[in-house]
């Protein structure tokens, strides 16, 4: 794909949605953190209703080991793999306590130290809470990345160099959430709605769908 094909689709995808954000409900970087982790392999839906009693009782580091893995557990049980993701919540915790003042570091290294906090949850952060212009792929994104063309890669590793070497700075902070939010709702994986697409002109998808 050229690059002006490129700039036309994310300007499309700026004016139609100029200030996206994610769907996980959140108040502070640390309860973003907790979310993106507890999100690995499920829903924003569903790690919203588990966070809104979960962070209702612990929206501190302090508090969260307080609450300990077995009350983390009673909230999210509805949410896979709640037993790791338990124990890592309160493993994190307790590093941000003894290690960071309780606070989350604006840091990459830092937050890739943390238990269960991959290079994608740590892009997540520093780019929605902090403002940095990562770019986290997820299967959404990968796809959206792929089939269009925007920036084709075998892994998410490698769509996640190409977006970074493509999009243009202005658009940098914000391309995360335009593709994810693009994938989630028109771009699906099982038949994309290449009928109400807002860049199907630009798309170099060889399977459209009307
Ligand atoms: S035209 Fe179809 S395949 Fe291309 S981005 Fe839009 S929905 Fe996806």
């Amino acid at each position: 794909m050229n690059k002006l094909k490129r700039r036309e689709i994310l300007t499309r995808l700026r004016d139609n949605d100029p200030n996206p954000t994610t769907e996980l409900v959140f108040n502070s970087p640390f309860e973003l953190l907790i979310a993106v982790l507890l999100s690995a392999q499920a829903t924003d839906v569903s790690v919203n209703k588990a966070t809104v009693g979960l962070f209702a009782q612990a929206s501190t580091p302090q508090e969260m080991v307080d609450l300990g893995v077995e009350g983390v557990k009673r909230h999210i049980k509805t949410i896979g793999l709640f037993n790791t993701k338990a124990t890592n919540v309160i493993k994190t915790c307790q590093i941000l306590v003894e290690q960071h003042q309780g606070v989350v570091p604006e840091n990459r290294e830092a937050l890739e130290a943390l238990p269960g906090v991959g290079r994608k949850t740590a892009n997540v952060v520093l780019n929605t809470a902090f403002g940095w212009p990562t770019i986290a792929v997820d299967t959404h994104i990968f796809r959206v990345a792929n089939r269009t063309n925007f920036a084709p890669g075998k892994n998410v590793d490698l769509v996640e160099q190409h977006l970074l070497k493509v999009v243009p700075a202005e658009f940098k902070v914000d391309c995360h959430h335009w593709f994810i939010l693009h994938g989630r709702y028109t771009c699906i994986a099982r038949k994309p709605r290449c009928g109400s697409c807002l860049i199907e002109d630009l798309c170099e998808y060889r399977d459209k769908t009307d």
